[in-house]
């Protein structure tokens, strides 16, 4: 592999024209064996004349304190009666409920980060969203936020309009306001479906379990039980002396206890399956939610959860989504900093160096601009990807992590939270506060002469709350430790706006009247 300018450590992955070359010069062939998860997986076509009505899976959405929480709990209460079977709910992030009508699900997050997020895992498990909407408040941000992640994932929104009874409730307001974002009622030419609740007198509740099952009909939700169990994960942890446990609510097929399956990347046989009223159960159909214990690792929200013919097939699956999982995270520490610049260009692995220049004034943006774009030579070419007066910011951050840049930052300072997402993502931010150190930095790593290494390790962060003068002394900063702690004679930074103010050391360290060597968070 040296030889051919390959520098591979041992347990690197190689790719196959390499190997092929490689083998050759020891008379050997190579042949291509690819692990095709498809070809395990194999997903088990539908028979439609095995498909039966499943129940709808509802999640409830809405701005802040219009009652999401309480129309989930009126529910829970109300609609599960004592003399069925366990009675009383488990808290396992979904629970089913069962009308005259028929059964549904209900999730139990409301609100649409937990959508969304499950969403950008590729997981539809949504079949409807209830949007409610206070009538003594009327469509707000969050109200509109919902709407849009409902659309954005074809779901069907049913409106609830909550609270009806406060004396200022105005319900014909709340559906004006939501004509106005494209909900309407059936009355007014539209084709949403409204319910008029009250969470807390339980009126109304009736009408909207019946609305819901009636908008079900109309989607024809139907699955095979018949197969064996798909389904996805809501809710996931872990829990002392039971191990990985996650709900799962069943997509389609069956699940059963003693099943193997694959979850996310990580895979088991399934121990015990506990369903929402804590009870053990043996199996659990489509659309219904249950615990389940077995699992190697705890899966994330919206990893999907198939079950395989045996238990050997579930581990390859999962050691070869392990694998992938642990080349895309060493993609992301490989990514270019100034220490390894030189050695990219080297392996030529790279040409360009992009950068992000962000100051505390303009005037030094454009300063740094045009020196470090005069710096670009035959080897290696600089781009100014973004540049801009003001503090380093997340939108920063994932910007060279997508464009695989290095930051500069000119007399400012990125916050604690902007901090810890650099460091995630393995972005290189270099500060400085003088123009020449700036040139002089990326020319070496240019031509691969960095030498020193100087890293910069915080101790804490305080926020100033009140700023007393004393005569003589002068300005004195009453501060509140937000993050680890400050010690006494340290190098201090004061930052306005993420833009460094003043650099030094703090003079003295006091609490109330008396010295102290540091002071802890919260103090
Ligand atoms: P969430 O933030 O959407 O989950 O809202 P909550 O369910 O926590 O409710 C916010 C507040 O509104 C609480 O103080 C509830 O008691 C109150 N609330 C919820 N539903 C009703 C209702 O139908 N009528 C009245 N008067 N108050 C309600």
């Amino acid at each position: 592999l040296m030889g051919m300018g390959v520098m591979a450590t041992v347990n690197q992955t190689i790719d196959f024209e390499t190997a092929t070359l490689v083998a050759a010069e020891f008379d050997y062939e190579v042949e291509k064996a690819t692990f095709e998860e498809d070809t395990i997986l194999r997903p088990e076509h539908d028979d439609p004349e095995k498909l039966v009505y499943r129940p709808p899976v509802v999640t409830i959405m809405g701005h802040v304190d219009h009652g999401k929480t309480s129309l989930l709990d009126v529910i829970r209460k109300t609609r599960i009666t004592a003399n069925e079977a366990g009675g009383i709910t488990q808290h396992i992030g979904a629970y089913h409920v069962s009308t005259d009508k028929g059964q549904i699900v209900f999730l139990d997050t409301p609100g649409h980060e937990a959508f969304s997020s499950m969403r950008s895992r590729g997981a539809k498990v949504t079949d409807i969203v209830v949007l409610v909407v206070a009538a003594d408040d009327g469509v707000m941000p969050q109200t509109v936020e919902a709407v849009n992640h409902a659309r954005a994932a074809e779901v069907p929104i049913i409106v609830a309009i909550n609270k009806i009874d406060k004396a200022n409730a105005e319900p014909d307001r709340v559906q004006r306001e939501l004509s106005d974002i494209g909900l309407s009622p059936e009355d007014w030419g539209g084709d949403t479906i409204f319910v008029q609740v009250s969470a807390k007198q339980n009126t109304g509740v009736d009408d909207l379990l019946e609305m819901i099952l009636l908008q079900s009909e109309i989607l024809e939700l139907k699955a095979d039980p018949d197969k064996r169990a798909a389904g996805r994960v809501v809710e996931a942890k872990l829990e002392s002396g039971r191990g990985p446990v996650a709900t799962v609510l069943i997509q389609e097929g069956t699940l059963n206890a003693g099943d193997p399956v694959v979850c996310g990347i990580h895979y088991g046989k399934v121990r015990a399956l506990l369903n929402d009223r804590g009870q053990q159960v043996n199996s659990a159909g489509p659309s219904i939610p249950v615990e389940i214990t077995g699992l190697t690792g705890v899966p994330l929200a919206g990893d999907e959860m198939i079950v395989l013919a045996d238990e050997k097939d579930a581990k390859q699956v999962s050691l070869h989504r392990m694998q992938k999982q642990r080349s895309k995270n060493l993609a992301q520490t490989n990514r270019l900093s100034l220490d390894n610049l030189f050695e990219k260009m080297q392996e030529g692995e790279i040409k360009d160096l992009n950068l992000i220049i962000k100051a505390d004034v303009h005037g030094s943006v454009e300063a740094l601009k045009d020196s470090l774009v005069k710096l670009s030579n035959e080897e290696v070419n600089i781009n100014i990807v973004h540049s801009a007066a003001g503090a380093i910011s997340e939108s920063d951050i994932s910007l060279a992590a997508v464009s695989d840049a290095i930051i500069i930052g000119f007399n400012v300072r990125p916050n604690a939270k902007v901090q810890d997402m650099a460091a995630e993502e393995h972005v290189d931010i270099r500060y400085h506060n003088i123009i020449y150190n700036v040139i002089k930095e990326v020319t070496d790593a240019i031509v691969g002469l960095m030498s020193s290494t100087f890293e910069e390790r915080t101790l804490g962060w305080a926020d100033v709350r009140q700023v007393f003068h004393v005569p003589k002394i002068g300005a004195i900063a009453g501060c509140y430790v937000t993050e680890g702690k400050i010690e006494r004679s340290q190098s201090v930074r004061l930052l306005r706006d993420g833009i460094v103010i003043y650099e030094g050391r703090n003079g003295s360290l006091r609490r109330f009247k008396d010295d102290v060597k540091e002071v802890q968070t919260g103090y």
